[in-house]
């Protein structure tokens, strides 16, 4: 298991299982060349409390108006 942070929001997306072993021990090397420069990384991402990536359409008609409305004064 490697370490990752307590507030990592999912897990890595598993590998899908192999149906039957058709690599070589060349292929199994390379395969840990590329795993091991490949590391996951836990990317924090700004959710909306609607439920999307932050700013939601709602949140960013809302930031036009204000900085339309600000601009006007
Ligand atoms: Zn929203």
């Amino acid at each position: 298991m490697p370490d990752r942070p307590d507030e990592s929001p999912t897990d890595p997306p598993a590998p899908a299982p192999a149906e039957r072993r058709l690599a070589s021990d060349q292929d199994v090397e390379d395969a840990d060349d590329v795993l091991f420069s490949h590391p996951p990384r836990v990317v924090r991402r700004w959710l909306c409390e609607c439920g999307v990536d932050y700013p939601c359409a709602e949140v960013r008609f809302a930031l036009l108006v204000k900085s339309s409305a600000e601009a006007g004064e």
